[in-house]
């Protein structure tokens, strides 16, 4: 099968120039100008962009949490996302107590397996706290489809909150294994207190989600901070680990800072409304989710900060509750609504409109965040180079 895409305007993270790309069999093998090729199909590109397909390295598709499972499964959640332009997911492999890892990815791959993805799936393996003989983190047990990254969660104490052994442990293994961390960067300890203290004076209305993680809460002089301690912690260990889940400008300066102490740490802001809008209760359960959203004012430093690369890619986040029945099923109270809000179709149109067309951000730099330096990360492909087996767009 072989397909040619003519005259389309085609984009990477260094080029832009209007061309022709050769596919076969599913390989880039030729790009340039006017090719006489024939080929099975042809696709008139003329006024379009061709960029590299992109790579969403962050979803929540059929995960069990908060006391029930995020309504995608495999189909529906990769079809939403083929249709935003997104053709790879880097999902979760969550490991549940008890479990090997190797057991964790055998339950995964069942559920990829019973309903088919439309595009390519990867995942990141998710540790517990590190309980009985898993305890030593990752090394062990590994099959040979094991995952090359792992997320690292300080947050939730008391279900998926890792200690600092985990942390340690995880970190040194992927030093080793050549294998990436991602980091839930929140300060655990601090959002526990403070949350039982709200609850105990029965402020346990949606909107205390994010006022129990807000500005001028005592939660703020740590929370900045706390990425750089996650780098901090394992001086020894220098592996890439990545911060996802950001939304607040000071997290922004905190990744500066840790930038300056010579650490690969890349955080990944979410796309979130403005945080005025969690003054309707409604709209605070909808949007309960860590990190809640901020001040407007947060998202021009954050602009800023994906400009010049002190963020250097864009995730959603996505894990899709239904509305009211799955937000609800736990009650009212800010502390059990399931965590969690819907994205994976709006990255690219989001980015494009606001970042693109406003005039904040290049079409390469677009190709950067969402596609290729997604990629270098993760070890995927996507240069869009000849002779390589990559997603077109
Ligand atoms: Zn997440």
């Amino acid at each position: 099968m072989s397909v040619l895409i003519k005259s389309g305007r085609i984009i990477t993270a260094a080029d832009d120039y209007v061309g022709d790309v050769f596919i076969e069999n599913g390989t880039v093998s030729l790009l340039g100008e006017s090719l006489d090729m024939s080929a099975d199909k042809v696709i008139d590109a003329a006024g379009k962009y061709v960029i590299p397909g992109a790579i969403d390295p962050h979803t929540h598709i059929e995960m069990f949490f908060g006391g029930t499972t995020t309504c995608d499964d495999f189909t529906s959640g990769t079809v939403s996302a083929a249709f935003g332009g997104t053709t790879t997911l880097i999902d979760f492999c969550m490991q549940t107590p008890g479990d090997t890892f190797a057991q964790a990815l055998e339950k995964y791959f069942k559920k990829i397996d019973r309903c088919k993805p439309v595009i390519d799936v990867a995942s990141t393996s998710r540790h517990r706290p590190a309980h009985g003989r898993h305890a030593r983190g990752p090394r062990e047990n590994c099959p040979p489809r094991a995952s090359r990254s792992y997320k690292l969660v300080m947050a939730y104490k008391g279900a998926v909150m890792v200690d600092d052994d985990t942390l340690f442990r995880t970190m040194e293994t992927a030093a080793d294994t050549g294998a990436l961390v991602m980091v839930h960067a929140e300060n655990g300890d601090a959002i526990d207190i403070i949350v039982k203290r709200a609850v105990a004076e029965g402020k346990t209305a949606p909107i205390w989600h994010a006022r129990t993680r807000a500005d001028g809460d005592r939660s703020r002089g740590d929370e900045p901070r706390r990425p750089a301690r996650a780098g901090r912690r394992v001086p020894a260990v220098r592996r890439p680990r990545l911060v996802p889940a950001l939304c607040r400008a000071d997290r922004a300066r905190a990744r500066e800072g840790v930038g300056r102490l010579g650490r690969d740490l890349h955080a990944v802001p979410v796309h979130r409304r403005d945080g005025r809008s969690t003054s309707r209760a409604s709209r605070a359960r909808s949007t309960s989710t860590p990190p809640p959203p901020r001040p407007k004012e947060h998202q021009e430093m954050l602009w800023k900060a994906l400009e010049s690369d002190v963020l250097s890619v864009v995730s959603t986040d996505h894990c899709p509750f239904k509305w009211p029945e799955q937000k609800g099923i736990n009650g009212d109270e800010f502390q059990v609504i399931p965590n969690g809000g819907p994205g994976i179709e709006n990255r690219l149109h989001m980015l494009h409109h606001f970042g693109v067309r406003e005039g904040r951000i290049s079409m390469n730099r677009f190709v950067e965040l969402v596609s290729t330096n997604v990629a270098k990360r993760f070890g995927k492909y996507n240069y869009f180079k000849p002779k390589l087996v990559e997603d077109v767009l």
